[in-house]
């Protein structure tokens, strides 16, 4: 049975704490808005989500390298990039309640209204009206709309509206112990700009040749003034990131190339096909020349969950400008230096665990063999991000059967994670397990003894069957991969 979908989001939140994978952040001083702590197996589940990303990029693609750069990075860089200038969003405050909302927001939550009314065609409508209007930076065009609609705050329920302005999301600090001496510097708001700054250092140390990518995953940080949804949108939050370097005039055909492969890689976890959309913008930024969203169907509507972006020239030229420094390639086909263009993939991890835990999650109500009723609720992680892999049960405490269950534990933790518990009926053992979306359990009883074999029982069919106990590692590696 599935959760209704307005309840699904609140089901999750919920189940996300109480199984350790996702906490508020600083919960004991009634946390920290759109901050998050992830706990024991949303750790897991975030490091088993990005490790496949990285295999991806990097080990699967001979011609994309890694980096890890700072957080930190010299001040001039954002006035490169245009963030200092650029990076706003239109925000609208309500004087009623002296509530501050991005326009985009409420102008979305409207269409959604429309599509849960059934009026798909005016949520359309709307969201293209907003589109041209943002295109343009028609503030004044953007505030009618929101009156057209009948847009109101939903703390104070009023339509009592300010202008519409611009705000920077970029968080600023200190560095330098001296306050009068110390500079401004900025919490990156993406981590593409430490790639672009090392596109030299990157292209000769590991000699790539063009066509190639540089790939890098870390945190990133966004004052968002509208924290909802979650993990969705986060003050604090981690993206993995492929900067590709072409040829220019090719950057067309590498656009097509990455759009279609980002996509096979979101469906080549299993995920179904209808629960994905393409999102080609209208309103491109500042450095875009094509740009689209992969939008995936989370509890709350189809949202982004990764950008593809043909970016041109525009940031390596710019730091050509500021930093008066030549970053440029010599291609020896065709015996010219240039500045490459630039083909970006962009994913939000947690928004990618969102997703995951979206797709995953599932009260499920069963009918026994006599008739009676059960239900379990079940995460149904695609085995390759699964944060346990392999849970390994022995039936009872004694006769022997911890001592077998512990040879295999040991046998199989190097290779992928394990947890190992003889506590409680083996029924309430399995539904912890289902819970936390561990794919294989196996049992160790006393026929285990006398054959050697155990039960293996999967989690999603929950069909049971008994192999030796020396296949159990290979069964399991050969599913994870
Ligand atoms: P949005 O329109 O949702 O604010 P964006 O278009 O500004 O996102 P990008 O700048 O393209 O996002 O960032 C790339 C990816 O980083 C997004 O697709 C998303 O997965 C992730 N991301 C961006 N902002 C946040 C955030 N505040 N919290 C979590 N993930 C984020």
């Amino acid at each position: 049975m599935s959760t209704p979908v307005d309840q699904l989001l609140p089901a999750i939140i919920a189940h996300a704490k109480e199984y350790g994978f996702v906490f508020p952040s600083s919960e004991i001083y009634d946390g920290l808005g759109a901050v998050y702590d992830y706990g024991p197996y949303g750790s897991e589940l975030k490091k088993n989500i990005r490790d496949y990303w990285w295999k991806s990029m990097t080990q699967l693609h001979e011609n994309i390298v890694g980096i890890d750069a700072a957080i930190f990075m010299h001040p001039t860089t954002w006035k490169a990039s245009g963030h200092v200038d650029n990076f706003s969003d239109p925000m609208i405050d309500n004087r009623d309640s002296k509530k501050r909302y991005r326009v985009d927001h409420l102008l979305e939550a409207k269409a959604d209204e429309f599509t849960q009314a059934g009026d798909s065609a005016g949520a359309t409508a709307l969201l293209a009206q907003m589109d041209t209007l943002l295109a343009a930076e028609d503030f004044a065009g953007l505030k009618q709309l929101m009156a057209d609609n009948k847009i109101v705050c939903s703390v104070s329920g009023t339509g009592n509206w300010t202008d519409i302005r611009q705000f920077n999301l970029m968080f600023s600090t200190q560095v330098g112990s001296v306050a009068e001496e110390s500079d401004t510097i900025y919490l990156r708001p993406e981590t593409a700009q430490g790639i672009f700054v090392n596109f030299l250092n990157v292209q000769k140390t590991a000699r790539m040749k063009i066509p190639f990518g540089i790939a890098q995953t870390g945190k990133a940080f966004r004052n968002e003034i509208v924290a909802r949804q979650f993990i969705f949108r986060m003050r604090e939050f981690e993206q993995m990131e492929m900067q590709f370097f072409v040829r220019p005039g090719t950057e067309g055909d590498w656009y097509k190339y990455w759009k279609e492969a980002r996509l096979q890689w979101h469906l080549g976890l299993g995920i179904a096909a209808e629960k994905y959309r393409f999102h080609d913008h209208v309103k491109l930024a500042h450095y875009a020349k094509e740009a689209c969203d992969i939008e995936f169907q989370f509890p709350f509507g189809f949202k982004e969950v990764e950008g593809i972006h043909s970016r041109g020239d525009f940031d390596l030229t710019q730091h050509q400008i500021y930093s008066k420094k030549k970053l440029q390639y010599f291609d020896n086909e065709i015996n010219q230096n240039y500045v490459p263009y630039v083909i970006e993939t962009s994913i939000g991890l947690d928004r990618m665990f969102l997703l995951i835990l979206s797709n995953a999650y599932e009260e499920e109500q069963l009918t026994k063999e006599d008739g009676s009723t059960d239900s379990r609720v079940v995460l149904h992680i695609p085995p390759v991000l699964a944060p346990v892999k392999l849970a390994i049960l022995p039936l009872t405490k004694k006769d022997g059967l911890p001592e077998v269950a512990r040879d295999l534990m040991n046998e199989c933790k190097p290779y992928f994670k394990c947890f190992y518990e003889e506590k409680d009926a083996i029924g309430k053992r399995y539904r912890r397990q289902d819970a936390i979306g561990t794919p294989f359990c196996v049992t160790i009883d006393h026929q285990t003894l006398t054959d050697q074999t155990v039960t293996v029982r999967y989690r999603d069919s929950m069909v049971q069957e008994r192999v030796l106990m020396s296949q159990v590692r290979e069964l399991v590696s050969a599913q994870i991969q």
